[in-house]
């Protein structure tokens, strides 16, 4: 993974490319001060950015819910981005409420500000793929709808990182996070599936989730073309204790295949057949190679 800061990774800030190294936010920003901003991470297959329009109408209804205005730059922003990179890239679109005082009164024209960062995309040790993840139930809950809605991306992302961090600390490599009723919803950053009876079972939107795009892409796209039927409802924690299989899905990870959880086995503890088809199919869609030789 590349994780320092970059003079060769360009980033589009307020209408100007500049160097990672040499972007500046000012402290006032209240995207720093309070988690005030939405985000997208888009990543590019074969130098395009995939499922692009997905993720601007995401970004545009997390940033419409939580009160600011998207810049019309942003389209422009990730052209000029993605021409000033080569390989294969993670953009971060961020548009944050802006500068303004301290305090929670909103300035009149406050302007947005708008940042997109072009990273070389992370790439994840090839056991996450071959023997899959462990995954712990957590004992912090998701947001509540009500409180901050998990559909909205935000970068006020303290929730998932505390159930991250508790989810290592018990071993394990993430979270699985339930709601105020006990049902799942999803994992730190990423969606969560279930397979019994070689159906396909994630908690619906309104379990209190991101709609992730890699979601909405394996449900509508994926399962179907592998003649797979999808359920979106309810799930109690025995519905992942209970699977023949589990994996999660992000932008980042495209699928990655779960085979402990709490410690235990799941399944026959290794990729199941119908979560590697799934990924089969997946790479077949996009066209390029998406996971590690000899794991799918
Ligand atoms: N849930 C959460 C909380 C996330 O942060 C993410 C990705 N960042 C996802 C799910 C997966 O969404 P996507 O497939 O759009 O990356």
């Amino acid at each position: 993974m590349v994780t320092a800061a970059s003079p060769h990774n360009p980033v589009w800030i307020n209408g100007e490319i500049v160097a990672e190294t040499e972007a500046r936010v000012s402290v006032l920003d209240h995207g720093f001060l309070y988690g005030d901003s939405a985000y997208e991470a888009v990543r590019t297959f074969g130098g395009r950015p995939f499922l692009l329009d997905a993720h601007l109408r995401r970004l545009g209804r997390s940033a419409a819910g939580i009160g600011i205005t998207l810049p019309n730059s942003v389209g422009v922003a990730v052209d000029d981005v993605l021409a000033a990179s080569s390989g294969e890239r993670l953009l971060r679109i961020i548009v944050t409420r802006g500068v303004g005082p301290l305090g929670y009164d909103i300035i009149a024209d406050q302007p947005p500000t708008l940042i997109v960062l072009s990273r070389p995309m992370p790439t994840y040790p090839t056991a996450y793929y071959l023997d899959g993840l462990a995954l712990a139930f957590v004992s912090v809950q998701r947001n509540h709808r009500n409180a901050l809605d998990p559909s909205l991306k935000t970068s006020n992302l303290l929730n998932l990182r505390l159930a991250h961090m508790e989810a290592r600390r018990a071993g394990a490599d993430d979270a699985v996070i339930l709601n105020a009723r006990g049902e799942v919803t999803e994992a730190s950053g990423s969606n969560i599936f279930a397979i019994r009876k070689a159906t396909l079972f994630t908690p619906p939107h309104d379990a209190g989730i991101l709609a992730g795009c890699t979601r909405e892409f394996v449900l509508r796209e994926i399962a179907p073309a592998i003649g797979m039927s999808v359920r979106e409802e309810p799930m109690p924690p025995e519905a992942l204790s209970d699977a023949d299989e589990i994996f999660i899905t992000s932008t980042t990870r495209s699928i990655h295949p779960v085979t402990r959880l709490d410690h235990k086995p799941v399944g026959e503890g290794r990729p199941g057949p119908l979560t590697r088809r799934l990924m089969r199919q997946f790479e077949a869609r996009v066209g390029v190679p998406v996971f590690p030789e000899g794991s799918c």
